[in-house]
């Protein structure tokens, strides 16, 4: 019965690359670009349940990769442990990205024994003086000292997971800060860097923040990252980063949303983050090329609570949405991966061009049209 489930599950359900699911929207910090700060007065606070989880759990088998992340800071779900202990023994890899404060003692011991996957660090600065700033909350020392000591104990048990990767917000106000990121990258055991534009504003003026919108600076953004790509390599870090040139509409969203989900911690499932974000009420307009247009509505497909992956996945709402992009896609040779390359300048600059032409804005639904993923940043 089991294996006979099982061969109708996979008949039902693709392989998807990533489940990424919101183990919880609290959080105890205050980054200041952060919709959690910015819109606190009508955040939806919560953390997910076992239940929720487990009910989650029989489309396991079908996904890569279980990301525990979501619009909240991880740890502050009482059931976490337990949470990455059910995906892992499904075999999944299992990872989560953390603002670093709760990694004491017992924790990253906690978490060596799990052999969680991959455990991605939030930062915004290289220094104190900047990250703390940024983001109010969060010690850039005492996060430091915890990577160390995971080094630490990771060589003592000869173990290679947890892998640390660095997850950088790129902004103005830290750009010069990432000169240095190779070096703390080596200092505390991470062999993985990725640099993300702050590329949803809670409020207009975050848009003075963002790296991709500098037009007189943007080739100064991208000439220093691709010198430290080289320094990188030259010291054996992955480095990756997200374009700082606004461009003409991908014809794919980055987010790969053909072949992932995402799962709120109330169980409401969507395509990406951005279409699910914990605020009640209606957000302020958002703005792309000086227009304003309206905020990106939730659009939600089914809640885990009440109806498997599977059948929210096969719904008609859902399929339909795919379907825009799948007819996107058509007429371009190169797959998602080589699209997703290209927002990282992985390819050249005219395999660039040819993947985005001809994608008009138009067939797609709102939320994707005023978003700036599409835009490659
Ligand atoms: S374009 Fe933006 S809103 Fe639409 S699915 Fe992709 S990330 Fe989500």
């Amino acid at each position: 019965m089991g294996l006979f489930n099982s061969i109708l599950r996979k008949r039902d359900f693709p392989s998807l690359d990533w489940i990424q699911i919101e183990v919880t929207s609290l959080c105890g910090a205050s980054c200041f670009y952060c919709p959690h700060t910015i819109y606190k007065d009508r955040w939806r606070h919560g953390s997910m349940s076992l239940e929720t989880f487990k009910h989650i759990g029989s489309a396991f088998e079908m996904a890569k990769l279980i990301f525990l992340q979501g619009w909240g800071e991880p740890f502050l779900n009482e059931k976490l442990f337990e949470m990455i202990e059910i995906a892992k023994k499904v075999g999944c890899k299992v990872g989560l990205t953390t603002n670093g404060m709760a990694l004491d003692p017992e924790t990253i011991d906690h978490l060596l024994d799990l052999k969680l996957d991959i455990l991605g660090i939030s930062l915004a600065g290289t220094k104190s003086e900047t990250h703390n700033h940024l983001r109010a909350g969060t010690d850039f020392e005492r996060i430091t000292q915890s990577l160390m000591e995971l080094k630490e104990k990771k060589a003592g048990k000869n173990a290679s997971l947890p892998e640390v990767h660095l997850a950088y917000i790129m902004l103005k106000s830290n750009f010069e800060d990432l000169r240095e990121i190779i070096n703390y990258a080596k200092r505390v055991g991470s062999k993985d860097v990725v640099c993300s534009n702050l590329n949803f504003f809670p409020s207009h003026q975050l848009r003075k923040e963002a790296i991709f919108l500098d037009e007189p600076k943007k080739n100064y953004y991208y000439e220093t990252l691709e010198g430290l790509k080289g320094k990188a390599k030259e010291n054996g870090v992955n480095f990756f980063f997200y374009s700082p040139f606004l461009a003409a509409p991908m014809p794919l969203c980055p987010e790969n949303i053909l072949r992932s989900c995402y799962i709120s911690h109330d169980g409401l499932v969507s395509s990406c983050v951005f279409t699910n974000m914990p605020i009640s009420g209606k957000a302020e307009p958002g703005h792309i090329e000086g227009k304003k247009e309206g905020f990106p509505r939730s659009i939600l497909y089914g809640n885990i609570n009440h109806q498997s992956l599977s059948e929210i996945w096969n719904s008609d709402p859902y399929k339909s949405f795919r379907h825009i992009f799948e007819v996107r896609q058509k007429g371009i040779k190169e797959d998602i991966a080589l699209v997703i390359d290209a927002v990282g300048f992985q390819v050249s600059e005219k395999q660039k061009i040819d993947v985005r032409n001809d994608h008009p804005l138009g067939s797609l639904p709102d939320q994707c049209r005023n978003c700036y993923r599409m835009r490659g940043v």
